[in-house]
């Protein structure tokens, strides 16, 4: 998953979308990137959410690594304070999602449907890269 575009300031504030200015203290803001792993801190679960939402609607406040919080959609599903969550953008609004890295990581293949081909195509290349013995200083270039 990309990591989320975001900014931070001398002050410790974060800002996602990125700020020019810290909505804290006005100083400039850094921009920065944030890792999209965090903890449930609190959620709610709406059954009469506002027009143009599918209920329920769950709502996560997701907190990442580096204190910035983030309020995510997701499934009803595997909500708790403290669970792990990974979350991502889309369209200008952020979900969180409790699959594990390996549910994921099929995911992400499947989407792609070269599940099969791409392993292979990796394999293929490192046991090439091991029977063929590399030129000293071990850089060769990238023309096959
Ligand atoms: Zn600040």
């Amino acid at each position: 998953m990309d990591p989320i575009p975001a900014s931070k300031c001398h002050c410790g504030k974060i800002s996602a979308p990125p700020a020019p200015f810290c909505p804290s203290c006005g100083k400039p803001m850094e921009e920065c990137l944030l890792p999209t792993y965090g903890r449930i801190l609190s959620y709610t679960v709406l059954y009469s959410p506002p027009e143009g939402f599918s209920s329920p609607l769950s709502i996560a406040l997701v907190e990442l690594e580096g204190r910035a919080k983030f309020l995510c959609h997701g499934e009803e599903k595997g909500l708790k304070i403290g669970r792990r969550v990974a979350i991502e953008r889309l369209d200008e609004i952020y979900y969180f999602s409790t699959l594990s890295l390996r549910e994921r990581a099929e995911l992400f293949w499947r989407r792609r449907g070269e599940t099969q081909q791409k392993l292979k195509a990796i394999i293929r290349s490192l046991s090439r890269r091991v029977r063929g013995s590399p030129p000293p200083g071990g850089i060769r270039a990238a023309s096959q």
